[in-house]
């Protein structure tokens, strides 16, 4: 059985761990590898290491720091089928959407090339006789990053790369069922000339998890997953002092209007609700029918849905894989058999499938659900698989209502051909990142991405501008020379006007 070690100071890390985990392959059933899951004494010694790193680090010129990250761009960019290949094989996601995630994980790194734009500081002259003013921003110091397994690489690279090019040091705990995106990832650092200790990654729990939030010397932590352990990051990590980003789970809607181009919105509703088996943050598992379209659009959807070839990732043509684990595909079908149940209609049922030759997989196919009522877990839960729920409203206002009466607010979108309404929408809704027929309205990484109420705990969106700026502090610096005009001091706390 292959052992996946830590990666602390540039080289691979046995360490002392706190228990181990059984990494499987999604389409197969079986068991790749085993992760060791760090302890407390593990995560101090990252934690020191990098702290150590970080001190010198912080000192290299801009320009060294940029010649790094294009160098870390273009790695990236010659291993990407290595990665994929790493994704598909732990994650069980068709091959061109691993290619996917990176490509945008690599967006940030992109973005990072241009730190030395993003991190100009302001200055102005004379704001007093003689008196002048700039502001700087430095790193935080030590960075952790918690991710979630939905996307190995893209998640991780929504942090790291802006925080060291900031100046920090990060350490990374990876998700445990999918750990070899991320020590790749180390690997490519450390050919890119990144100083040994700048990066690290770990793998670990929740005892890795609560030694990080309770660390004296971590000063930022970046998480993503799902709501209930983001609270937990967030309020135990600002408890022990730090900064802290926590991006939690989703339930996306999108109103489908009746003025709405029915065919147009069925073909983007279905790759978006089945894309990556549903299990992105920002996947569409939830659709408001306006003004009695529900049966109709639930067939058009459902039309797509059929031709969607599930099979093992690395499978020719297939555009789906299996869900992650097992537990995962006994815990979906549960909310489509209870939403049955409750009186939903089921105009697809992805149950039954089965693969010949990966009967083990953890494979469903896309679920069409009509008329889900608002009380089944279907709808009020997170479902992170390939279930569509349609619910329906008479008209804008209901369907308003139902999408803000929902605790999470990542991404919302409309279904509409009326500018009107597609700019009360925008304004009306509760929710981080918005489309008007774009189901998945993803930010690209110059711009941030984060949701509202609780699919986000903290007050910075993560990559991008706001993503620099969670990264380091600011600081403002008055000076003075002396001279004739500004030599005398005065007692008085009024300015000079
Ligand atoms: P998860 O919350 O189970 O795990 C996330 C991280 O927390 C992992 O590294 C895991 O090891 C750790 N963790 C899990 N349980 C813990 C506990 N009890 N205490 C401390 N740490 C713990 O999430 P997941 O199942 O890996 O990922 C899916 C979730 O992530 C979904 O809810 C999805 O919506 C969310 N997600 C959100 C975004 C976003 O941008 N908002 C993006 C991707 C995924």
């Amino acid at each position: 059985m292959r052992t996946i070690e830590h990666w602390i100071d540039g080289a691979y890390y046995q360490g002392n761990p706190a228990s181990t985990f059984d990494v499987h392959n999604p389409a197969t059933g079986e068991v790749s590898a085993e992760l060791l899951h760090a302890s407390a004494e593990d995560v101090d010694h990252a934690v020191k290491v990098a702290r150590r790193a970080q001190q010198e680090w912080s000192h290299y010129s801009l320009a060294k720091r940029q010649a790094i990250m294009y160098k870390m761009r273009q790695l990236v960019l010659d291993h990407q089928d290595e990665m994929a290949q790493m994704i598909v094989a732990e994650h069980g996601k068709n091959y061109s959407d691993a290619i996917g995630e990176i490509q945008r994980g690599r967006e940030t790194l992109d973005f990072a090339t241009s730190i030395t734009v993003a991190l100009k500081g302001q200055n102005s002259f004379d704001i007093s006789t003689g008196v002048d003013i700039h502001t700087i921003r430095q790193p935080v110091g030590v960075v952790a990053g918690i991710v979630p397994f939905n996307f190995p690489a893209m998640v991780p690279m929504w942090m790291h790369p802006l925080a060291i090019a900031s100046g920090n040091a990060f350490i990374l705990k990876c998700a445990s069922p999918v750990p070899s995106a991320s020590l790749l990832t180390a690997e490519l650092y450390k050919e890119a000339g990144l100083p040994d200790g700048v990066f690290n990654v770990i793998g670990g729990d929740k005892v890795a998890v609560e030694a990080i939030c309770t660390h004296p010397d971590i000063d930022a932590i970046s998480f993503v997953g799902s709501t209930p352990v983001a609270h937990i990051v967030q309020n135990t990590g600002v408890q022990h002092g730090k900064r802290v980003q926590a991006l939690g789970g989703a339930n996306n809607h999108a109103i489908v209007m009746p003025d709405a181009d029915l065919a147009f919105a069925a073909e983007h509703i279905s790759a978006s609700a089945f894309g990556a088996a549903g299990e992105r943050c920002m996947a569409l598992p939830v659709v408001v029918a306006v003004g009695g379209i529900g049966p109709k659009l639930a067939e058009e959807v459902a039309k797509h849905a059929a031709n969607i070839k599930v099979g093992p990732g690395m499978e020719d043509g297939v555009e789906m894989g299996p869900v992650i684990s097992d537990v995962a595909k006994t815990r979906i079908t549960g909310l489509i058999d209870d939403a049955v149940a409750k009186g939903a209609k089921v105009v697809m049922d992805g149950r039954p499938l089965v693969i010949p030759g990966h009967e083990n997989g953890y494979f469903l196919a896309p679920t069409v659900l009509d008329n889900v009522s608002l009380d089944a877990p279907v709808y009020t839960q997170e479902v992170f698989g390939p279930v569509l729920a349609i619910v329906h409203a008479d008209n804008y206002d209901e369907a308003m209502r139902i999408v803000n009466a929902q605790p999470f607010g990542n991404g919302s979108a409309i279904f509409t051909n009326d500018g009107g309404v597609a700019r009360r929408f925008q304004l009306d809704v509760e929710a981080g990142m918005v489309g008007i027929n774009v189901p998945i309205p993803t930010p690209v990484a110059y711009y941030s991405f984060g949701g509202w109420k609780e699919s986000l705990m903290g007050d910075l969106h993560i990559h991008g501008p706001e993503g620099v700026q969670f990264y380091t502090k600011a600081k403002a610096i008055t000076t003075r020379w002396p001279s004739e005009a500004t030599f005398k001091a005065t007692m008085s706390f009024q300015r000079e006007e």
